[in-house]
């Protein structure tokens, strides 16, 4: 199977280097922005980016640099990476989210997944989600696929088909989902490893890549639907073929209580998931949002990556992921996901808004609590109240962005994607920071209507700002 290009309308690649003159911004750290302003990025035939010029024309958010006049509202970003979503759920997106987790699971949507036994209705499904995947920017998914190895291999041949960099595993579970969506753990176990070997053998690795477009994921759904036994024949494929691991682990009030009453010895997810050497710096578990310190810290020392999926866990987790206080005080990388369908929307914008405002729920937990009990004397009550919001869990635009790209790229194990560094592979959305719909459907500049009235304060804060209003909404469209 040939390489595909993100960037690239045509299935045909390109035969010689192409040129891409523009504003290229990436993430390289949690809380850095970097822009390079006027800058020409030659990408091979193969898309491997070969040189990026001028070298060193680079500029950090908020340094305050004049520069010559240039087209800024066109820029590239690294493409979003969407770490956790579920391929078979698409179908219900945006619905049927009133129910607790596991009653969700149970009424409508193991049903649905049952459906996909059927290879025609799943290669339909799967078109549909991948093109619209690509559509809103996603240009790598990690994704959770059916119980099904023919409708896996067909949404793994769908996502190369169509470009999409895809991390894919065929969903197994041995106990305590409906009859019609029941394995044997034999059947589990046999399906994964005839869908690891297949989709090695299939997507070769591109030149300039070390593994194929689409890779294989071992995939216990969750410690509540896998015994131990099947989770042991999961961690032994995942190490003989050196694979990925994707699951989910404390996710919800009503998960954590059946896994309690299933383990009474190990209790929890974590426990469970080292005793059979499933966290690797090569898994990712979503949304983490009930993990104590210690299970975080565990994380953080293993290098296992959580996919946060803020949308979700305001519907069914009962609990936010702390991402600051995961990420500075025990060093766990988190990237974000849309939890198609346990999420309202498909699209990586949303959820790095999301991630945003969510973050804000932890300042409201620290105000009451310091109304309760955590006065301090001397401060005034103003300083009080500011203080506690600086310490708070603010995820601000950068550092979702950051989640969204560079994140997602560390968990999902794709080194070359991410960031723009020669030898890396050209994988980006090219956005239009300057343009909006106005009220009336024409098209109103926004942000030039402010410039009327302001200075400019250079060149670099101008993009920083346009775009800081992309992110929130205000301006921009993705072209
Ligand atoms: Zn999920």
């Amino acid at each position: 199977m040939p390489p595909r290009f993100p960037y690239f309308d045509s299935p045909t690649p390109p035969t010689s280097d192409l040129h891409l003159h523009g504003t290229f911004i990436d993430f390289p750290t949690p809380t850095s922005l970097r822009i390079r302003l006027d800058t020409e990025v030659t990408i091979s035939p193969s898309g491997t980016m070969t040189s990026i010029s001028p070298p060193g024309r680079e500029f950090w958010a908020h340094h305050s640099i004049p520069f010559p006049p240039t087209n800024h509202s066109r820029i590239f970003l690294p493409g979003f990476i969407d770490t956790h979503l579920h391929a078979p759920q698409y179908p219900q997106l945006a619905t049927k989210t009133d129910l607790p987790l596991m009653e969700w699971l149970e009424t409508y949507t193991f049903p649905l997944e049952a459906r996909f036994a059927d290879p025609e209705f799943a290669e339909k499904v799967w078109e549909r989600l991948v093109k619209r995947l690509l559509r809103n920017g996603t240009t790598g998914a990690v994704m959770f696929a059916s119980k099904h190895v023919e409708a896996t291999k067909r949404l793994a041949g769908t996502c190369g088909r169509f470009g999409l960099r895809a991390a894919i595993g065929k969903v197994c579970s041995d106990r305590n989902v409906p009859e019609g969506y029941m394995e044997t753990r034999e059947e589990s176990l046999r399906g994964t490893e005839e869908f690891v070997k297949w989709c090695k053998e299939t997507f070769k690795s591109a030149e300039g890549e070390e593994e194929g477009l689409v890779v294989p994921v071992v995939t216990p759904r969750f410690i509540p639907t896998c015994t131990p036994e099947l989770l042991r024949g999961l961690s032994a494929i995942a190490k003989k073929h050196s694979t990925r691991i994707q699951t989910h682990a404390a996710e919800s009030l009503d998960e954590i209580l059946l896994v309690q009453s299933l383990h009474p010895i190990h209790q929890r997810d974590i426990s469970l998931l080292t005793r059979h050497h499933l966290l690797t710096p090569r898994t990712i578990l979503a949304h983490c949002c009930h993990l104590t310190d210690p299970e975080a810290k565990i994380l953080g020392q293993l290098g296992t990556s959580i996919a946060s999926c803020p949308t979700s866990n305001l519907l069914f987790a009962q609990a936010v992921l702390p991402v600051r206080r995961f990420q500075e005080r025990f060093n766990v990388n988190i990237a974000l996901g849309t939890d198609i369908a346990g999420g309202h929307s498909i699209s990586m914008l949303s959820a790095i808004r999301q991630a945003g405002l969510v973050s804000r729920v932890h300042g409201f937990r620290m105000m009451s609590e310091h109304d309760r009990s955590v006065r301090i004397p001397e401060m005034h009550e103003e300083e009080q109240y500011d203080r506690l919001a600086r310490e708070g869990e603010v995820v601000d635009w950068v550092r979702a962005l950051y989640m969204a790209t560079t994140g997602g790229a560390v968990a999902a194990g794709w080194e070359k994607v991410g960031v723009f560094e020669v030898g890396m592979r050209w994988d980006a959305v090219e956005v239009d920071l300057g343009w909006d719909e106005g009220e009336a459907g024409e098209k109103e500049n926004v942000v030039a209507v402010e410039e009327e009235e302001e200075e400019e304060n250079g060149r670099v804060d101008e993009v920083v700002e346009k775009l800081e209003r992309w992110w929130s909404g205000m301006g921009g469209r993705r072209v």
